[in-house]
């Protein structure tokens, strides 16, 4: 479980993230929606303590992220971006052990783990051997996914994790996630602004606008019982150009 209290971020005089009290449930995924520039990486990059609030504080599983723990406790987070954040000078597989390896895991241990992942991901395994920038923009983003998960954390943060893809491999990518994040049982916040790919993963949903949460619910939740007019606007604007039987 991942716990906002009253989490204030702003930049200068610009407010990023107005003081939210949130949680995100344990084993369960969570969509973080919202247009671009109300909050959302920032958020994330919030628990993961890459920054740290101007007030309040991130909780996981109960424990306060703070300057003492913080190491310890981003092991058990995994992360994921949207271009990948794959070193360009590591093979994949260097990328995917860089962590471990860095924490004395024995060698044994790693690639065991990895032959793990590369069931997990159904991926050829040769891929490994390369560099990511011989990698097509979905493999980049199995491998960051191997990588996030190399320490089989509980938790894993994906920031946008298919905008960079072109629609055949996103779709491919969002439907092999789904599967994954059903055999992990982790504790998945995934940030989108496309409101099908929240829908498509989310147990609940959160809407961020502007920096504060509009609504925190179901897919129903937004759809039936709109907090704001907001939520209705935001629902509508995403609305397919499709006819329904092309859909
Ligand atoms: P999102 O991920 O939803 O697009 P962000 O969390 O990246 O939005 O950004 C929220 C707001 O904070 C934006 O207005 C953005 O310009 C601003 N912001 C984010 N990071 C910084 C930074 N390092 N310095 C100044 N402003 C920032
Ligand atoms: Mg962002």
């Amino acid at each position: 479980m991942i716990t906002l209290e009253n989490v204030s971020k702003a930049y200068g005089q610009h407010v990023a993230l107005a003081s939210t009290t949130l949680a995100f449930a344990a084993r369960r995924t969570t969509a973080l929606i919202g247009p671009s520039g109300c909050g959302k990486s920032t958020l994330l990059r919030l628990i993961v303590g890459l920054i740290r609030p101007n007030s309040g504080r991130v909780l996981v599983d109960g424990e306060a992220l703070g300057r003492d723990n913080l190491n310890r406790v981003r092991h058990r987070i995994g992360y994921v971006i949207q271009d990948g954040g794959l070193f360009p000078h590591l093979t994949a597989g260097q990328n995917v052990m860089l962590l471990a390896r860095h924490l004395q895991r024995p060698a044994e241990w790693i690639s065991s783990r990895v032959r793990q992942l590369v069931d997990l991901m159904r991926m050829p395994a040769g891929l490994l051997e390369r560099f990511p920038g011989d990698l097509s923009g979905g493999q980049r983003q199995r491998v960051s996914l191997m990588r996030a998960l190399m320490l089989d954390p509980p938790i894993l943060l994906m920031d946008e994790p298919f905008g960079a893809l072109d629609p055949i491999t996103r779709f491919e990518l969002q439907e092999e996630l789904k599967r994954i994040f059903a055999e992990l049982h982790k504790t998945v916040v995934l940030v989108t602004h496309d409101m099908n790919e929240a829908a498509h993963f989310g147990d609940s949903i959160v809407l961020l606008r502007e920096g504060r949460v509009v609504q925190a619910g179901t897919l129903e939740d937004l759809l039936r019982r709109p907090a704001e007019d907001y939520v209705r606007d935001f629902v509508r604007a995403q609305r397919t150009t499709l006819p329904p039987e092309a859909q």
